[in-house]
């Protein structure tokens, strides 16, 4: 890209008229869901044509609607950026946190250093983008600099679109486009050093954006997860080294460590598309390698979610396929006690109720689980994937607009590319195929410990045996018809 100095670009009015300086010195890198300083565009151009950068954080939870972050990923958020603030320590750089509307608070930190420049990585959620649009018009109509970045993303979601114009909706061909129009990166270097204004703009302390949960909930989480760009790089190279060989065969096994656990420092933007295909490239594996086919591919499900939401931003309160719009849900105060038990892991069917601890403990939950634990919600119990998605949001680590908007509406099959809604996962089944010890249901549910093998996953013998383990609150058998049937109503409409 052409340097900053050569587009003659225009500095802030000055007594009313603006003038062109030949040197740009100063400009802000706004850090938002990108917190690394390895392959982080904005940066690397603030870098290479300015003088001193400002790096900056914006904690502004009002410009994101009903979608500001949850308590679990406002926990991860504080430890990271308590990790991005000391990696800039230690190249004499420094993290400037701030707390208000953005637009605002910009603008005021421009006044206060004088900088020239704002840059920023761009995202796809669609508050997101109506906000930055904004203030990237108002920055250049007050004469800054104002330039966003791909970052988050191998491709932009714009640039891939079928042979009429209009987006993909399945996923196998989009999948193999992604692959034809992107190549990683050579390498993606971060920088040793990074100079900064001679004064510091004043700022707030990171506890004053008041990120950590009130209740002690979150305490455990430390124990399962550094937050962190350097945690999510080691965590890269673990998985790489001892795990995407086998990644094909373990990924569905919740009783194993065979994915990458990489989700929430993908969220955060600790770690990057671009540099994880890069280290898959840089493997051992043979190109083409299975293990590595088969982590990309749900690297792309992760870009095809964001994409979906690009294109269709309606799609975090309404299905994509227009008529669940009439399907006949139970009400909320026919299922609001259902769905606590959900919620709490109560439900007597042990490969739910493992996967909601698991997810209340850890902040996470294995995808072959979210998958069973979103079946049994939309189809057994007859609630709307949207008081799921709900519950989501706020209680996992990695929780993800787009991946959590997907991810539900592929499993309550109103989605793109979706499961079929006739389709209704069996979680005894499945915890029998994919729990075949019975080692994950007991680690979670501690209760039932004294159930040995895959017997454990019956609920019968599990509210028989497993002491205070409860009932079962809904018959396998009959709920499946009762989706049926619901099902049966929208499709005659
Ligand atoms: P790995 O198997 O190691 O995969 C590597 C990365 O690929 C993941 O970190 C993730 O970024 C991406 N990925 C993997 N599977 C999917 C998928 N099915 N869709 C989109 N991206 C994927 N993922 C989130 O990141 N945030 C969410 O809020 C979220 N909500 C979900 C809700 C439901 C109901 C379901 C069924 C899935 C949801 N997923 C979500 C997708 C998936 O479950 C998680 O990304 C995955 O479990 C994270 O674990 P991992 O990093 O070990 O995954």
């Amino acid at each position: 890209p052409m340097g900053a100095s050569e587009q003659g670009l225009r500095s802030p009015a000055v007594d009313g008229h603006t003038r062109i300086v030949r040197r740009m010195t100063t400009a802000i890198v706004w850090f938002r869901r990108d917190l690394r300083l390895a392959d982080n565009a904005a940066l690397d151009y603030a870098r290479q044509h300015f003088e001193r950068v400002i790096p900056v954080y914006v904690w502004d939870p009002d410009s994101l609607g009903d979608w500001s972050p949850g308590a679990a990923a406002r926990w991860w958020l504080h430890h990271s950026l308590a990790r991005l603030s000391e990696r800039l320590s230690e190249r004499g750089s420094r993290l400037t946190l701030a707390r208000g509307d953005t637009a605002k608070v910009l603008g005021q930190l421009l006044d206060e250093t004088g900088a020239e420049a704002v840059f920023w990585n761009r995202l796809y959620d669609p508050a997101v983008i109506q906000r930055d649009q904004a203030i990237k018009k108002q920055l250049r109509e007050s004469g800054y600099e104002a330039r966003s970045f791909r970052a988050s993303v191998l491709v932009e979601p714009w640039e891939l679109l079928k042979a009429d114009g209009t987006p993909y909706l399945v996923f196998t061909p989009f999948w193999k486009q992604l692959q034809k129009r992107w190549s990683p990166p050579s390498r993606c270097p971060e920088p040793r050093e990074l100079a900064g204004p001679s004064r510091w703009p004043t700022g707030c302390s990171l506890d004053a954006l008041e990120l950590t949960p009130k209740l002690d909930w979150a305490d455990g989480f430390s124990d399962r997860w550094t937050p962190g760009e350097l945690a999510a790089r080691r965590r890269l190279d673990r998985f790489v080294e001892e795990a995407v060989a086998d990644y094909s065969e373990q990924r569905d096994r919740p009783d194993r460590h065979g994915t990458s656990r990489l989700s929430p420092h993908l969220h955060f933007g600790e770690i990057s598309p671009a540099q994880i295909a890069l280290a898959l490239e840089a493997s051992g594996e043979l190109p083409g390698g299975q293990g590595r086919l088969s982590y990309l591919r749900e690297i792309a499900w992760r870009e095809f979610s964001t994409y979906l939401l690009y294109h269709y931003p309606h799609l975090p309160d309404q299905p994509l396929k227009d008529q669940f719009g009439d399907f006949p849900w139970r009400s909320p105060s026919e299922y609001r006690a259902d769905l606590e038990a959900w919620q709490q892991g109560r439900t007597g069917i042990p490969m739910v109720d493992a996967g909601m601890r698991e997810l209340w403990q850890t902040g996470w939950m294995h995808n072959r689980v979210r998958m069973i634990v979103a079946s049994f919600l939309t189809k057994n119990l007859l609630i709307p994937w949207q008081e799921g998605a709900s519950w989501f949001w706020d209680t996992l680590v990695d929780a993800d607009l787009a991946n959590n908007t997907q991810g539900w509406q592929w499993t309550a099959g109103c989605g793109a590319d979706a499961a079929p809604y006739f389709r209704v996962f069996n979680p005894v089944l499945q915890g029998e195929k994919f729990d075949p010890q019975g080692d994950y249901v007991r680690r979670w549910c501690p209760e039932l410990k004294g159930i040995s093998g895959p017997r454990v996953h019956q609920p019968e013998v599990a509210s028989e045996q497993g002491r205070s383990y409860p009932r079962p609150r809904v018959d396998l058998k009959r709920s499946r018809q009762r989706a049926l049937d619901a099902y049966q109503a929208i499709r005659k409409a």
